[in-house]
C-alpha cells in the first residue's frame, strides 16, 4: 500500500489500464459464457443499495423484504407459492447450501453420517466443491447415449448413505435438461432429498414452455423436488454477484442455522454472513421492469439465434454434437481435432471455450451475441472449413 493519499485521476488511469485488458461483451466476441452484461437499470440500482447488509436483515429490514420478494418472484416462475430461500452470490454458493440442508438433514433425521451425492457426470464442478467441503463422497451416475442423466444408473447407485440426487436443468456444457420428472418419483418414493440444478436453465425453461416450446418440467411442480438453484446473473441480466437457492420447506433453512449472537437476528443459514442486498435490490427491479413478457421475449430471441447458427453450422458441414435444447450449441470440425479447431477461432478473435464431455466447442447464446455477430462468425467459419 502507497504511504500517501494517490490522486483520483492516477488511480483512474492505472484502473481503466487494466480493465482494458479484459474482453467485453460489447464486442460479442466471448462466446463460450454462461455471463453477459446486465441490464443498465439493475446496475443503477446495485449501486443504491451496495452498502446494505443482509447479514444483518434487522437493520435493514426494508432490502430483507426485497431479498423476500425476489424469492417469492423466483418460486413463481418455479411453481411454488411459498419458497424457502435466499439470493446469494451464484448457482456455486446455491448449489453448496441446498447440498449443506441435504446433509444436515440426513443426519438429523436418518442418523446417515459417511453420506454420498448421487450427480450425473455432465453436473458442474461446484458439486466437486461441496462434496469436499461437506465431507460427502460423490457417486457419479452415468449418461445415457443422449448426454442425460441416466435413470437406471440412478436407480442402482442409492444406497442408505445417499444424502441427495442432484439432477441438472440445463447442463453447462451442453444446456441439456435431464429426466427430472422420472428422477423426483425415484426420489420421492425413496425419501432422498432432491435437488434440481437449474443455474443455467431457470431463467429460460419457465418462459420457453410458456411459449409452446416442448421442454419438460423441471420444477416444485414435482413432489420429489426438495431444493432448486437459479442464478439470475445468467440470463436473468442481474448484475454478477447474483444467485439463487429455493426451498421447499422451511425446515431445510433451519438444519443450517447457526447461533449468531451479536446480530439483530437469532440464527443465520446462510453461508456468508456480511453480504450486500446490492444483488437482492438490483434482480428484484430487473425482474419487475422485464417481466414475464420481457423475458419471453428476450429468451425467443437467444432461441432464435441459436437455431440460425445451428442451420448455418449444417449448411457448411460442421458437426453438431445433440440437437439443442436451450441457447446453447456444442460442435466440431469433422477432420480437425477440438482443441486446434479452437485455436484457429481464437486466432479469428473468438473466444471459445471446450466441453469436456464429449469434447466440442461450445457457444452460449447469450444476450451480448447478436445476429450480426454469428453472421460474421459463419464467415469465419466458412474459412477454416
Ligand atoms: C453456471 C452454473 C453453475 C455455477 O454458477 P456460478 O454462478 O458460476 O457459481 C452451477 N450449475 C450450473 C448448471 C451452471 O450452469
Amino acid at each position: 500500500m502507497d504511504e500517501k493519499s494517490i490522486d483520483k485521476d492516477v488511480i483512474l488511469k492505472e484502473l481503466d489500464e487494466l480493465h482494458n485488458l479484459d474482453h467485453n461483451y460489447a464486442d460479442g466476441r466471448i462466446l463460450g459464457s454462461m455471463c453477459t452484461e446486465a441490464h443498465p437499470f439493475a446496475k443503477e440500482i446495485y449501486y443504491k443499495f451496495l452498502d446494505t447488509n443482509l447479514g444483518d436483515p434487522g437493520l435493514f429490514k426494508g432490502t430483507k423484504l426485497i431479498e423476500n420478494k425476489v424469492i417469492e418472484s423466483m418460486g413463481e416462475i418455479l411453481s411454488i407459492e411459498k419458497p424457502y430461500g435466499h439470493v446469494v452470490t451464484g448457482g456455486t454458493e446455491a448449489n453448496l447450501m441446498a447440498i449443506r440442508a441435504a446433509r444436515n438433514h440426513a443426519r438429523k433425521y436418518k442418523g446417515i453420517v459417511d453420506g454420498e451425492i448421487i450427480i450425473p457426470e455432465s453436473a458442474h464442478f461446484s458439486f466437486k466443491k461441496a462434496a469436499d467441503m461437506l465431507n460427502l463422497k460423490i457417486v457419479e451416475a452415468d449418461l445415457d447415449d443422449n448426454y442425460k442423466i441416466n435413470v437406471g444408473s440412478v436407480k442402482r447407485l442409492i444406497s442408505d448413505k445417499t444424502v441427495a440426487i442432484v439432477a441438472i436443468a440445463g447442463t453447462t456444457e451442453l444446456g441439456l435438461i435431464d429426466p427430472i420428472e422420472e428422477i423426483s418419483k425415484i426420489a420421492y418414493e425413496n425419501n432422498i432429498y432432491f435437488h434440481v440444478d437449474a443455474a443455467f436453465g431457470g431463467f429460460s425453461i419457465p418462459f420457453l414452455r410458456d411459449m409452446g416450446y416442448d421442454l419438460p418440467v423441471f420444477d416444485f411442480s414435482l413432489d420429489g423436488v426438495c431444493s432448486i438453484t437459479i442464478d439470475p446473473h445468467k440470463m436473468g441480466l442481474a448484475p454478477i454477484p447474483a444467485g439463487g437457492i429455493l426451498f421447499r420447506k422451511e425446515e431445510y433453512l433451519d438444519v443450517m442455522a447457526v447461533d449468531s449472537p451479536y446480530l439483530t437476528v437469532k440464527t443465520q443459514s446462510t453461508i456468508v454472513g456480511t453480504r450486500s442486498g446490492a444483488a437482492s435490490a438490483a434482480t428484484y427491479a430487473v425482474m419487475k421492469y422485464f417481466g414475464k413478457k420481457g423475458y419471453s421475449k428476450l429468451i425467443k430471441e437467444l432461441m432464435d439465434n441459436t437455431q440460425f447458427l445451428k442451420e448455418n453450422l449444417e449448411k457448411i458441414g460442421y458437426e453438431i454434437v445433440c440437437e439443442p435444447e436451450l441457447n446453447l450449441i456444442a460442435f466440431n470440425h469433422p477432420n480437425m481435432e477440438t482443441n486446434e479447431f479452437a485455436e484457429k477461432l481464437e486466432g479469428f478473435g473468438w473466444k471459445v471455450s471446450v466441453a469436456k464431455c464429449p469434447v466440442a466447442i461450445r457457444v452460449v447464446l447469450m444476450n451480448h451475441i447478436k445476429l450480426n455477430h454469428l453472421k460474421e462468425l459463419v464467415e469465419d467459419l466458412k474459412e477454416i472449413f
